[in-house]
């Protein structure tokens, strides 16, 4: 089905946006914390023409549903499923008083669905870079992202963080984002594996979890309780002896998020520093972490984690929210084939669905995919040069977003280079 046979007409543009891999900093976006994704190659595409009314009409290639109504029937949990993550970005967009009209948009192509590589924010942003442009916006890619995040937490009901909206918006290719949760703040952090001889897997167990589900929020709900009880703002701003004061499943959900953040620091120096073969117990830790402490992982997402070790994996760790979804696993390019036949060897024994198992490459975030239109080379050069424009982390330079001491955490490896 294309857009012209379901909506009469041509589209006014072709705008895609990519999911994301969290390298490392899991369940800490909701905690003012640190984390570091990067974006993907693969993409969700989303056709949009604008029209002179108030209507809105939505419809996927990917999944059956949609919508046709205005824009004044979005609100909290309308519309239902999936047709609420891009109307929820109009309707975010216009909550912040930007002149936003009726639409006809068709998603054309998606990353994986409930795979752990947010499909949602993709979908999120490439509506949201469509809607910029063709509106005429002009909006700043962290406003944007604010918008798509409201979109799912408030239209959809799903209590995400802000890390994938970031990603999808912000990444640049080669790179990793750090994003500080606390206050938006970004930097691109070098990170490419294939110039390094190495692969970063990502071994989906294609068992589908939902993040609208209660696990994920009842994770949320303990560590915003375990800040309360300690009255702080947030985890972030906790220390190690202050989780070692709460009390039953508050300290191990907290413990998680204070020693994750210090990870993530960790990572980012290595990588800054060239020594991106040097983080794989980083991403073990990790893993362990989540598993233990944080408990969001699951028999299949283990089993792919030590499986993938046992073959020749640097380091490996569930990404995502967890409780199925992906894991990722950082592999000499040489050992990449023997890692997956292994991962699929193991899921074979346990009489497991074979996982679907494919190579990320750190790619750039959501764009204008058609050239046709006046103007839009000249605005995805603009784009792209504010993209460019995004600092990048310089591990001799003082930093706050890199600052080991501020809460007396035990300093990263390496601290004194
Ligand atoms: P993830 O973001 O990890 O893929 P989520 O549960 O957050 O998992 O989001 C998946 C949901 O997003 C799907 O169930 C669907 O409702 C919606 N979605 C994502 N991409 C598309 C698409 N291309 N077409 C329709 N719905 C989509
Ligand atoms: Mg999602």
């Amino acid at each position: 089905m294309s857009f012209a046979e379901l909506f009469g007409r041509e589209p006014h543009g072709r705008w895609a946006a990519p999911g994301r891999v969290n390298l490392i900093g899991e369940h800490v976006d909701y905690a003012r914390g640190l984390c570091l994704p990067f974006a993907i190659a693969q993409r969700t595409v989303v056709e949009v023409a604008t029209r002179d009314d108030s209507r809105v009409r939505l419809a996927s290639l990917a999944e059956p549903g949609g919508f046709d109504g205005t824009l004044d029937d979005i609100g909290s949990g309308s519309p239902a499923g999936w047709a609420g993550y891009a109307a929820g970005v109009l309707w975010a967009l216009r909550a912040d008083g930007h002149a936003v009209g009726g639409v006809d948009l068709l998603v054309t192509d998606t990353v994986p669905l409930g795979a752990g590589l947010s499909s949602s924010a993709a979908l999120e942003c490439s509506t949201a870079v469509a809607v910029d442009e063709l509106f005429g916006l002009g909006l700043d890619r962290r406003v944007l992202a604010a918008a798509c995040q409201r979109a799912e937490n408030d239209i959809v009901g799903a209590a995400t963080g802000g890390m994938d909206q970031a990603a999808s918006l912000l990444a640049k290719a080669g790179h990793a984002l750090l994003l500080d949760t606390r206050d938006g703040a970004t930097r691109q952090v070098p990170f490419a594996p294939a110039d390094a001889g190495l692969g970063l897997l990502v071994i989906d167990t294609r068992v589908r979890h939902r993040l609208a589900d209660g696990r994920y929020g009842a994770r949320r709900a303990s560590v915003e309780k375990a800040a309360a009880a300690l009255r702080l703002p947030s985890l972030r701003e906790a220390t190690l002896d202050q989780v070692d004061t709460l009390d039953g499943e508050l300290r191990p959900r907290a413990r998680h998020v204070v020693t994750e953040i210090v990870r993530v620091r960790e990572t980012v120096k290595l990588l800054a520093d060239g020594r991106i073969d040097e983080i794989g117990p980083l991403l073990d830790a990790s893993h362990t972490s989540l598993a233990g402490d944080f408990e969001v992982s699951c028999a299949e997402l283990d089993l792919a984690v030590s499986t993938a070790r046992g073959a020749g994996a640097l380091g490996a760790r569930l990404t995502g929210g967890g409780f199925g979804g992906s894991a990722i696993a950082l592999v000499p390019l040489a050992a990449v084939d023997a890692v997956a036949s292994a991962v699929r060897a193991a899921f074979a024994r346990e009489d497991l669905r074979s996982p679907e198992i494919r190579t990320a490459e750190p790619s750039a975030g959501a764009a204008r995919e058609s050239l046709h239109g006046p103007g839009t080379a000249e605005r995805v050069d603009r784009l792209q040069d504010e993209i460019a424009a995004l600092p990048v982390v310089d591990p001799r330079s003082p930093d706050g977003m890199l600052g080991y001491d501020e809460h007396g955490l035990p300093g990263p490896a390496g601290r004194s280079r």
